[in-house]
């Protein structure tokens, strides 16, 4: 099997034709087969990263001749924004900028000055290795908040995850440079995988206690085809609330809003919160909102989805904005996923999209 075989799926379904679908009026909400509406759109602007995390982008995987896609494979900025565009007319309030590392998207500033002229919030997740340089562009460019993934304070443990020469600190200096610059609150993503850096989750909260920002735990997830994923390696996130409730005491809060997927907890001395992501233990896709757009234009409504929609296709052959915002009303009215609601070891070893290509 070649690299192109491992991240495209065989089963890709062929190039679809879209249902030449009514758009939601304005002020109407576009609804899927579950009754859920559209709100999320995470776009992923790159497929390449310069990190290598055990969990994402095995270097077993990615290696030195790993085919990422070439430059006219990929979106163009105008097109991401058209399609940005088309997506906020059916109801998408928030844009998330992903990748691959987005901030390795050249010229990447020039994108978010476009997208935030739509009436949305427009935030990016970053591995934060390049975020103490880019911040203050970013921020007068328009962004309005960053997550940044940090999975242990120790170098050493940090390295076993990442699989790169990057320094914890060096993530720090993005941190902080970014709630310097207003990104703020900055959230900070920890991926727990069970016996490499479990032991990172108490250092980690005591870090970032009464920091101001939020630590979130994120339960090791079956993405794509290369992670070897197995559930012994997943720390349900009830333990990471205990563990830390344990040293700090937790008292459980509400969501901000709805198909909020972070459940939130404050320190009960008034020191902040901390948030917790089960996609494993306890799927939310009843009240999944997103959507994302690959790299190359393909369209997913589901994080662990086999296929997606080619909308760069119909952008290339001249197809204008109402059979845009229509395509993207008939794909989002048919969408019935609910993976982590039914996942099983048989469908966890499934041929999936790979999470670097479509975007976490
Ligand atoms: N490179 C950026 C970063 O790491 O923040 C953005 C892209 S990355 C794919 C987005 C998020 O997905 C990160 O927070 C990362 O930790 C998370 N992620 C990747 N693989 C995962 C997995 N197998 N299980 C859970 N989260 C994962
Ligand atoms: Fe790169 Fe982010 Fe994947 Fe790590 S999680 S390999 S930083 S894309
Ligand atoms: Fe949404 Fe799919 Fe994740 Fe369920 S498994 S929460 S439908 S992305």
């Amino acid at each position: 099997m070649n690299a192109i075989e491992r991240i495209i799926p065989i089963t890709v379904a062929p190039a679809p034709t879209f249902l030449a679908a009514t758009p939601a009026a304005p002020g109407e909400a576009l609804r899927d087969t579950r009754g859920r509406a559209v709100r999320d759109l995470r776009i992923s602007i790159t497929d390449r990263c310069n990190f290598r995390c055990v969990y994402c982008m095995p270097k077993t995987v990615f290696g030195r001749d790993y085919p990422f896609l070439p430059r006219n494979e990929l979106l163009s900025f105008e097109e991401i924004e058209r399609i940005a565009r088309a997506f906020v007319a059916q109801g998408v309030e928030k844009i998330r900028l992903t990748g691959g590392e987005p901030l390795l998207r050249h010229d990447l500033e020039r994108l978010i000055e476009q997208l935030a002229k739509l009436p949305v919030e427009i935030t990016l997740t970053t591995n934060g290795s390049l975020l103490a340089k880019k911040a203050q562009t970013l921020k007068d460019a328009g962004l309005h908040r960053v997550t940044v993934s940090l999975d242990a304070l120790d170098d050493a443990i940090f390295k076993r995850m990442s699989d790169v020469e990057y320094a914890v600190s060096d993530v720090l200096a993005g941190i902080e440079a970014a709630a310097a610059v207003g990104l703020a609150p900055v959230k900070v993503n920890c991926v727990v995988k069970r016996g490499v850096n479990d032991n990172q989750i108490l250092p980690l909260a005591r870090h970032f206690r009464g920091s101001g920002q939020i630590l979130r735990f994120i339960e090791y997830m079956d993405v794509g085809s290369s992670n070897g994923w197995k559930m012994d390696e997943v720390l349900p996130s009830a333990e990471v609330v205990a563990r830390i409730d344990a040293e700090f005491p937790l008292a459980a809060i509400g969501a901000n809003y709805a198909g909020e997927v972070a459940e939130r907890w404050r320190y009960v001395d008034g020191s902040g919160e901390i948030g917790v992501i089960s996609s494993v233990t306890q799927a939310f896709c009843g009240s999944c909102t997103r959507i994302r757009l690959s790299t190359e234009g393909k369209l997913y409504t589901c994080l662990f989805a086999q296929s997606g929609h080619d909308l760069r296709a119909l952008l290339r052959s001249g197809g204008s904005d109402t059979e845009l915002t229509g395509a993207i009303a008939g794909i989002w009215r048919a969408r019935g996923d609910r993976y982590s609601e039914i996942r099983t070891a048989e469908t966890a070893g499934a041929k999936k999209i790979e999470m670097s290509y479509i975007g976490g």
